[in-house]
């Protein structure tokens, strides 16, 4: 994602929030709907390498030049940021021979969450967490009195913005359904909260 500008990055801002597109012409206004999963990678420096110092040859200029391609307003809209360190030869042979099972099961998992969410939001003119509003994510992302002390201790810790609030209830709500679990627990939160990445 950093290879593009800044300015083309953040003409995501809009249909990730709205879910449409507006293009506004002398003669009126379209409006196109954009409903969308946007999964993006980007790496850390211009040549990729950073933090190994021994083979990184970006100044620190450059590098912080990259990564403020990605505005906070842009990455604050992204449900979940998470690093991935470098994998070794050994573990991703392991994680080859763990393949196929694997990914039935997860799939199952993610099949029964998806059903749950359907019946859920049946009649309520959404399908997913995902789509669930400001208002819709304190209707049915509600916490127990230990779920909202646990969500006071971790935002403490961290700026949290209120779109960022609501992202982190939504990723635990998807946990949770992940789960099978009919409540958020406390563990859903932090996991929510750790796959949030730093704000
Ligand atoms: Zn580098």
């Amino acid at each position: 994602m950093p290879e593009f500008s800044r300015t083309t990055l953040d003409l995501l801002r809009q249909p990730l929030e709205e879910r449409e597109i507006r293009i506004t012409r002398n003669y009126g206004t379209y409006r196109f709907p954009a409903r969308f999963l946007l999964v993006g990678a980007g790496n850390p420096c211009p040549c990729g390498y950073y933090p190994d110092l021994n083979r990184c040859r970006c100044s620190e200029k450059e590098r912080r030049r990259y990564r403020q391609h990605l505005s906070g307003p842009l990455m604050d809209r992204m449900d979940m940021r998470i690093h991935v360190r470098v994998t070794g030869v050994e573990e991703m042979q392991a994680g080859a021979a763990a393949g196929p099972s694997r990914s039935e099961a997860v799939r199952k998992r993610v099949e029964a969450a998806a059903e749950r969410q359907l019946y859920r939001y049946r009649g309520a003119g959404i399908r997913f967490n995902a789509e669930l509003d400001a208002e819709g994510t304190e209707r049915w992302c509600r916490l127990n009195a230990e779920g909202e002390r646990c969500m006071r201790d971790l935002c403490g810790r961290s700026t949290v913005s209120a779109r960022g609030y609501h992202r982190i209830l939504r990723i635990a709500r998807t946990i949770a359904d992940l789960d099978g679990a009919e409540e958020i627990r406390t563990e859903d939160l932090m996991e929510a909260f750790r796959l949030r990445g730093t704000e």
